[in-house]
């Protein structure tokens, strides 16, 4: 076969050329191998930087030249004016972090206890019972574990490990203090001492939430 030759694409170049200015020259060839495939290489070389063109602030006259009207003030969009800080709110005097201990008054929950009751019998007091028949006669006066004289509706029995002496014990709506011991009271039990031996046993074994009151 003979070899074809195709013509340089000498359009482009000169586009390219035209494109790059005169800062830069398009060196182009071609060169023909095989038969009919044409490589072309093209190396742009840059040349020095085109000098800067000379200032246009030749003296001319004004009359003859209309004066360009004045460039507009260039607009920073980029350059905005952060927001002010707002001033932070001053805390009030004095300040005071929320109490991290429940507040003096307040009732606090010890938990569900067992609840049983008793009264000042001696079948539910033994020897401490001024019904006791070696305390008939003797002017004997019964008092709690704290020293008070016991009432129903007032004092009840508890483990003083869990709850101590005097403590103000509210089960059932109903405040209590904590002014007697039992030997089977311990741990989250409270007896509560009843007026008479019937209700006391009409009680019987109920369980509820027991609170006690914060003291200062
Ligand atoms: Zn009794």
């Amino acid at each position: 076969m003979s070899a074809v030759s195709y013509p340089a694409a000498e359009p482009i170049f000169a586009a390219y050329a035209h494109d790059m200015g005169p800062a830069a020259a398009v060196y182009t060839e071609s060169v023909q191998e095989y038969e009919d495939v044409e490589i072309k290489i093209e190396v742009i070389i840059e040349l020095e930087p085109e000098p800067e063109p000379e200032s246009e602030s030749a003296p001319v006259s004004s009359a003859s030249v209309p004066t360009p009207p004045p460039a507009p003030e260039p607009v920073l969009l980029s350059v905005v004016e952060p927001a002010p800080e707002p001033e932070p709110e001053p805390y009030p005097e004095p300040y005071a972090y929320p109490a991290p201990e429940p507040a003096v008054g307040e009732f606090i929950s010890l938990g569900i206890f067992e609840l049983t009751a008793y009264c000042l019998c001696a079948r539910c007091c033994g020897i401490w019972s001024a019904e006791h028949p070696s305390r008939i006669g003797t002017g004997f006066v019964q008092r709690s574990a704290s020293g008070t004289i016991p009432q129903a509706g007032r004092t009840i029995a508890v483990d003083t490990s869990v709850i101590p002496f005097g403590t103000y014990v509210k089960i059932n709506g109903h405040v209590y203090i904590a002014e007697d011991r039992g030997g089977a009271i311990r741990g989250n039990k409270i007896d509560i001492l009843k007026p008479d031996h019937e209700t006391a046993m009409r009680f019987g074994r109920q369980r509820a939430e027991v609170f006690i009151k914060v003291v200062g």
